[in-house]
């Protein structure tokens, strides 16, 4: 418990960014923290959303699902499959829509990247709306994966983020207003 407080006590937040109104939480300082870093892994490793031996591949989402998810990926001794923003990635790619507060955005993965069946775990650093998440699990299914779960290094409060995320097993380990 100690060691989580420690964790979360580095996330940083900034008021005002990107836009009036808008508090931004930026774990990276959890990253440049050696011993922070470290318990960040452990702790996501204990509270996987499935055991480890059912996930056969970690996915990431653009742009921080790529600072832990490689790092989370090579700790639990699997791969790493980027989710990559629109128009990033050469063909072929599966392409997935998803609305946003203003206007839709769109997120890619290689067609390739996950074979037929393997057990997929969707991580990012944070957890809104949803929206990205739920998205990103299209495409693990239109790649001829499964979804394992998700796991999230914060989850924000009061926005039900996994209401979008339907029966798939979902942990966090920080809430955050
Ligand atoms: P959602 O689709 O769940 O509404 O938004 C989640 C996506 O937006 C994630 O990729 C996440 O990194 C990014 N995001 C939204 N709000 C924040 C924030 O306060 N801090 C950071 N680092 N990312 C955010």
């Amino acid at each position: 418990a100690e060691d989580a407080q420690y964790v979360a006590s580095l996330i940083r937040t900034t008021p005002d960014f990107p836009k009036p109104g808008i508090h931004f939480r930026d774990f990276t300082p959890i990253m440049t923290d050696a011993r922070a870093l470290r318990l960040m892994l452990v702790a996501l490793e204990r509270t996987l959303p499935v055991p480890a031996d059912q996930i056969d591949l970690v996915a990431g989402l653009e742009a921080r699902g790529f600072l832990m998810g490689p790092a989370l990926a090579a700790h639990l001794g699997k791969g790493f499959v980027p989710v990559r923003k629109a128009g990033k990635l050469p063909p072929e790619t599966l392409k997935q829509s998803y609305a946003l507060e203003y206007g839709t955005a769109s997120i890619e993965i290689e067609t390739e990247a996950v074979r037929d069946g393997q057990r997929v775990l969707i991580v990012d650093d944070l957890i809104a709306t949803g929206g990205t998440a739920a998205a990103a699990a299209k495409l693990v299914e239109l790649a001829g994966g499964k979804v394992a779960g998700f796991s999230f290094v914060m989850e924000l409060q009061g926005l039900d983020g996994r209401a979008q995320l339907g029966d798939y097993p979902v942990t966090a380990l920080t809430e955050m207003p």
